[in-house]
């Protein structure tokens, strides 16, 4: 099958769909792989890395979609990429249409069969393209709260670890589950005292077993959240409901009670947020205050190490494009029940009921 991997063009994205590696394994697998000039920049991946796995680059966007038959993409199209789709072509990549019906319209207009990341499940139901994206924003959330308690950030001028004779850091995790779990990995390896707060005993079970008791569980309710975030130097919100905006756990009254220059991360900024007044930033502009507190609210935080992301995002979804390139969409669908989930358009045809509701649209 020939494949195409263009550059990523939404504003701040340095991921690419597949890296120099993939691209070897896809070549070795007999297909053909077209990479636009460029796409592996941001992540490290010169073009000559991708010519020397087999792949060929090509100067222009448009050469690689119109020769494609399969396109791998990190992001959702953009406006400029909605004329560059056809029908017998298959898309692989987030989507988020429930998000954007322009998209959604776009994809439906143009016949192209579009599989997201998003929603293929794994035989758990979990969502194996999602976690390591998660993964990425929990670490960072411990690492970048570290840095902005520092005072010239703005923070309590409090070191995460202490050292001997000055007690460390005090960080609660609000979520223990994916991104939450990997927070507290961060927080206690660079010797925080550490928290996790969750609504599932079962998974509070879990973690308290791995921790071996570096992390202190405690059940979730809204009695334990206030004392945890008055005693808190650092808060990390990693709670999701799935299919939900996030449950608001810290009112600004109890924020205006914290310490002064303390740190509050909201990672489940995607999903709306957990503290009362977050609001998405960017990376040029990451924090705000909110009473003597500072609020780090990065919608795309995994966007901040672009060659890890890339890496942890190609390790999961090669597999998939792989199956879709061996035996063509259809038959990896059909031998995948997972994959066919995350079958959300073909033939300007919607199969995501999810979607579908979002637009008011019959699925
Ligand atoms: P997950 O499902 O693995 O974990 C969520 C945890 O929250 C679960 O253990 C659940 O029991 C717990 N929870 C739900 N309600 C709670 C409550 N009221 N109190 C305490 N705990 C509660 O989800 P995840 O993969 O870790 O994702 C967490 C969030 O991070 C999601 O919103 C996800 O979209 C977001 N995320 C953000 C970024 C970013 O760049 N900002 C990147 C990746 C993921």
């Amino acid at each position: 099958m020939r494949i195409g991997v263009p550059r990523e063009v939404k504003e701040q994205e340095y991921r690419v769909a597949l890296t120099p590696a993939g691209a070897g394994e896809l070549v070795r697998h007999g297909h053909e792989v077209l990479v636009e000039a460029g796409a592996g920049v941001g992540s490290g991946f010169p073009d000559d890395a991708y010519l020397a796995a087999g792949a060929r680059t090509a100067p222009h966007a448009d050469e690689v979609w119109g020769a494609a038959e399969l396109v791998l993409k990190v992001k959702e199209p953009i406006a400029e990429e909605y004329s560059r789709m056809r029908e017998g072509q298959v898309l692989f990549t987030f989507l988020h249409l429930a998000a954007s019906r322009d998209c959604t319209d776009a994809i439906l207009r143009s016949g192209i069969t579009a599989i997201a990341y998003e929603t293929v499940r794994a035989p758990d139901g979990s969502l194996p393209l999602l976690a390591p994206m998660s993964e990425v924003a929990g670490k960072l959330g411990s690492q970048v709260g570290a840095y902005h308690l520092m005072s010239p950030q703005g923070g309590s001028g409090v070191l995460l670890g202490g050292v001997p004779g000055v007690r460390p850091a005090d960080v609660v995790v609000l979520g223990g589950g994916v991104a939450g779990s990997n927070a507290a990995v961060v927080a206690v390896g660079m010797g925080a005292r550490v928290a996790v707060l969750d609504t599932n005993i079962a998974r509070l079970r879990e973690l308290d077993a791995r921790f071996g008791g570096r992390v202190i569980t405690i059940g979730s309710n809204a009695a334990e959240v206030e004392k945890a975030v008055l005693a808190a130097d650092l808060v990390i919100g990693a709670v999701l409901v799935p299919g939900a905006r996030a449950p608001k756990l810290v009112p600004d009254t109890l924020v205006a009670r914290m310490r002064p220059g303390s740190v509050l991360v909201d990672i489940a900024i995607d999903q709306g947020g957990c503290f009362q007044s977050s609001h998405p930033t960017t990376h040029t502009k990451p924090t705000f205050p909110v009473a003597d507190s500072l609020f780090y609210c990065v919608a795309n935080m995994p966007g901040a190490v672009p060659h890890t992301s890339t890496v942890a995002l190609t390790n999961v979804t090669l597999p998939y494009a792989r199956a879709i390139a061996d035996l063509g969409w259809r038959s990896a669908c059909t031998a995948d029940p997972g994959l066919a989930q995350g079958l959300n358009a073909d033939a300007g045809q919607l199969y995501s009921p999810e979607v579908a509701a979002a637009h008011g649209l019959r699925p």
